[in-house]
């Protein structure tokens, strides 16, 4: 199983709390796309032997685009891959660009799961984010939506300064009386170079706090569980079926490329990331060079990626795969350091998988970097 992910890096606004890669000038859009797509057949030797199973738009925000351009991008990988019969093919989408006309346009393509940025459906919520939708927005896009697509998911952010546990609850009541099978969740965030951090540093937001972050998780593991999500990963719950399988497989390790500027690649041996600047993408890509970098993977970084992905998900850390594909001293190593979490009631492990408790999962990124292996090699 391998993918195809294709980074659309513009947005119209930027949220305050992002520190993703978007310009919000839209005048290489055009020039961008035929890049886009002549980097996508430049790479078709990459992928000699795969078969493409999921391909994913991401961002930015990948509905700026028209149908056309993304129709036109679709048309590209299946020109220069192999494409499974079914592949799951995302569009991330903000509810600002989805019309019901735009609904019904893109459910006549060949994209079959939408993944909605709704983020809050609170009016104050969204302008604290700067969000470019606003509530009725967000609740119209997805009464249109459930008509015409099965498989959406939808983004909402918790810990947001303000927000009360009872309005964190109704935002997932919300989210859920529109019936999708997929929700992602994240807490709010403050990287260094945000507006976000701005607004906190100048005492014009307070800033999110970790207890009220790790209350909101909680509500949202326990009212989504109720109501027949499985939590298969940190941030992500889907009904049976329902798993994104972009993501699932990256988080098992399995091969992709990533088309577009700032876009990352894993070959199972080596990752590589794309220039995160649109005029120099544009100019390396129209010059036929690819605009990378490549990091050949180590042991160790093989073995901290895994204890990573591995703890945030439901298929856990297999302590026989560690011995097998790291050795003894790795896995000596990851027993000596789990035993103060197993005594703490933070992990368990059961037919030699480790795992969070319930009580350790929002802890979870914390554990695994006291599990990292730092200098062994
Ligand atoms: S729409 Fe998404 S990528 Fe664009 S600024 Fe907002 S959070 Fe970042």
């Amino acid at each position: 199983m391998s993918g195809i992910y294709i980074h659309i890096p513009f947005c119209k606004q930027a949220c305050h709390y992002c520190d993703f890669h978007f310009s919000t000038s839209m005048k290489k859009k055009e020039e961008m796309v035929l890049a886009i797509a002549k980097e996508i057949e430049m790479r078709k030797s990459e992928f000699k032997s795969e078969t493409v199973e999921t391909i994913y738009f991401g961002g930015g925000t990948p509905s700026v685009l028209t149908s056309e351009e993304i129709n036109f991008l679709i048309a590209a990988v299946y020109n220069s891959y192999s494409v499974s019969e079914n592949p799951e093919i995302t569009l991330e989408a903000n509810p600002d660009d989805l019309s019901s006309e735009r609904i019904i346009e893109l459910s006549k393509s060949k994209i079959n799961r939408l993944s909605i940025g709704i983020q809050s459906f609170f009016e104050d919520d969204l302008q604290l984010m700067n969000r470019a939708h606003n509530s009725a927005e967000a609740k119209k896009c997805l009464e249109v939506a459930t008509k015409y697509f099965d498989n959406i998911s939808l983004d909402l952010i918790y810990g947001i300064p303000g927000m009360s546990n009872e309005k964190w609850k109704q935002n997932i009541e919300t989210a859920l009386s529109f019936g999708i099978p997929h929700i992602s969740s994240y807490a709010l965030t403050v990287e260094p170079k945000t507006a976000l951090n701005k607004l906190i540093q100048t005492g014009k937001i307070v800033a999110p706090k970790d207890e009220v972050a790790q209350e909101h998780f909680a509500i949202l593991v326990e009212a989504l569980e109720a109501n027949g999500f499985i939590h298969y990963e940190l941030s992500n719950f889907g009904k049976e079926n329902y798993f994104s399988k972009n993501n699932s497989a990256y988080w098992l390790g399995k091969k992709y490329i990533g088309i577009g500027p700032s876009a990352h690649s894993y070959d199972g041996v080596s990752r590589s990331w794309n220039i995160s600047n649109n005029s120099l993408y544009l100019k390396s890509i129209q010059e036929n060079k690819l605009p990378n970098e490549i990091e050949i993977l180590s042991i160790t970084d093989r073995y901290n990626e895994y204890i990573m992905t591995g703890l945030r998900t439901i298929w856990g850390v297999s302590l026989d795969r560690i011995e097998r594909e790291f050795g003894s001293k790795y896995l000596e190593y990851l027993n000596k350091q789990t035993q103060k979490f197993l005594n703490d009631d933070l992990v368990f492990i059961e037919n030699n998988i480790l795992k969070p408790t319930p009580k350790g999962k929002f802890l979870t990124d914390g554990i695994a970097s006291d599990l990292f292996y730092l200098n062994l090699e």
